[in-house]
């Protein structure tokens, strides 16, 4: 099932292999395309290309965050 308005979902949770853990583990939407594993609450950015990966950030992707997520 796909949602194409898919806006203001409370909270969007995938299940993804996150790079810091090296493993299988859920990972929250922080914004779109970024997430975080609840296992080391790394924040990842979601990768598209055929497959879905999940790719440590870069210093620009921890930039945006910082500019456009308000973590306190
Ligand atoms: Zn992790």
């Amino acid at each position: 099932m796909n949602s194409k308005f898919k806006m203001f979902n409370k909270i969007d949770t995938v299940h993804g292999y996150c790079e810091e853990c090296c493993e299988e583990t859920i990972m929250v939407a922080i914004v779109s395309d970024f997430y975080r594993c609840v296992g080391c609450g790394f924040d990842l950015r979601q990768h598209i290309n055929g497959s879905i990966k999940y790719l440590k950030l870069d210093e620009s992707d921890k930039k945006w965050i910082k500019d456009n997520v308000n973590n306190g």
